[in-house]
């Protein structure tokens, strides 16, 4: 358990978030089950308040603000789930939002953020750029930058959908979760591995680009090439100076599973005809793990599906049995 963020954190933050965020579903699968011959249930974050888990997070983070960091606002240079997610916690909270990004960013990305009522910076030509702003926002104007996992609050925060699971679900041998920057899975084998150290606690990622993976095989942080993926959110690295995530996956959770572009079309596929959910890329990987029969689980396993935010004519190809490539 990392010193830091323990158990209590995630009551204290699902307290702080609750009347903020929905409290998903967990539906048992009978598809998934017959084909694993096991009792396999999704965990449905694609159907949470902006389209993903992060707005949990998000929440969390935004309301354990000082008065002083309120006053000033926050900042963030996420394009994605957790920019929206950032952007949304802080209109409800009337607290100020700029998220930074470079002009390389499509522009429905963009109007992604901007409909949750974020103030967005488009400055230069990479993402490097867009951090320098970041920095000068946050040392010249006082504000608060939020990052997307390795930040107490946020690992608190996520880790709230584990605590719902133990009160929905009756027995958890395995649970699924997507990884990325390791926020998501570090919040929840903190709360399950306290409750209990039985249940096996995967990790998801994709081939194209796996930095947690890399980074627990080499034993410290290092640099992994980002690569295009239909799991879109899940690329990006864990950051060198990483303070959390690193050692709370490399501590707490059991294996990491690597899935490859046809699982993951095939799970977004099988999530729409089988399960009637439309789910992202990286939502999708835990259930491309169990299709490929990459993970085969005995017992009660969960898996938990992250978001719903991908581009719907992609969506409508990938269902109707194109091979795509991104
Ligand atoms: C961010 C994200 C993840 C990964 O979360 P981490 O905390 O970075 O590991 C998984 N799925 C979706 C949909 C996401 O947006």
């Amino acid at each position: 358990m990392h010193p830091k963020i323990k158990l209590h954190d995630m009551y204290h933050a699902r307290k702080r978030i609750n009347q903020f965020v929905r409290t998903t579903p967990l539906v048992p699968s009978e598809s998934l089950s017959s084909i694993c011959d096991a009792d396999v249930s999704l965990k449905l974050e694609n159907l949470q308040v902006t389209g993903s888990f992060k707005f949990r997070g998000a929440t969390n983070a935004v309301r354990s603000l000082t008065d002083e960091q309120r006053k000033n606002g926050i900042v963030g240079f996420s394009t994605g789930n957790h920019g929206r997610g950032l952007a949304h916690a802080a209109r409800l909270a009337g607290v100020k939002c700029v998220i930074c990004m470079s002009e390389l960013v499509p522009q429905n990305k963009v109007e992604g953020i901007r409909a949750q009522g974020a103030e967005v910076s488009i400055l230069g030509k990479s993402q490097d750029d867009a951090e320098v702003e970041v920095e000068r926002l946050v040392k010249e104007e006082g504000m608060t930058l939020l990052p997307p996992f390795d930040h107490a609050d946020i690992i608190a925060g996520q880790g709230t959908i584990a605590l719902e699971l133990i009160e929905q679900a009756s027995q958890i041998d395995s649970i699924l979760v997507p990884v990325s920057g390791g926020g998501l899975i570090s919040g929840i084998a903190t709360v399950l591995k306290t409750v209990n150290p039985d249940i096996k606690v995967i990790g998801v990622s994709m081939e194209r680009g796996a930095a947690m993976y890399e980074c627990i095989q080499a034993g410290k942080p290092i640099l992994v090439e980002e690569l295009p993926t239909l799991a879109d959110s899940l690329g990006g690295g864990i950051g060198l100076a990483n303070q959390y995530t690193f050692s709370i996956t490399r501590d707490l959770v059991d294996d990491i599973v690597l899935v490859n572009e046809g699982d993951i079309a095939k799970a977004i596929r099988h999530a729409y005809w089988q399960e009637k959910q439309i789910i992202e890329g990286s939502g999708s990987v835990g259930v491309a793990a169990l299709l490929s029969k990459k993970f085969k689980p005995a017992g009660n396993c969960v898996a938990l599906v992250s978001g719903c935010n991908l581009d719907m004519k992609l969506h409508n190809r990938i269902i109707n049995g194109e091979n795509v490539k991104v």
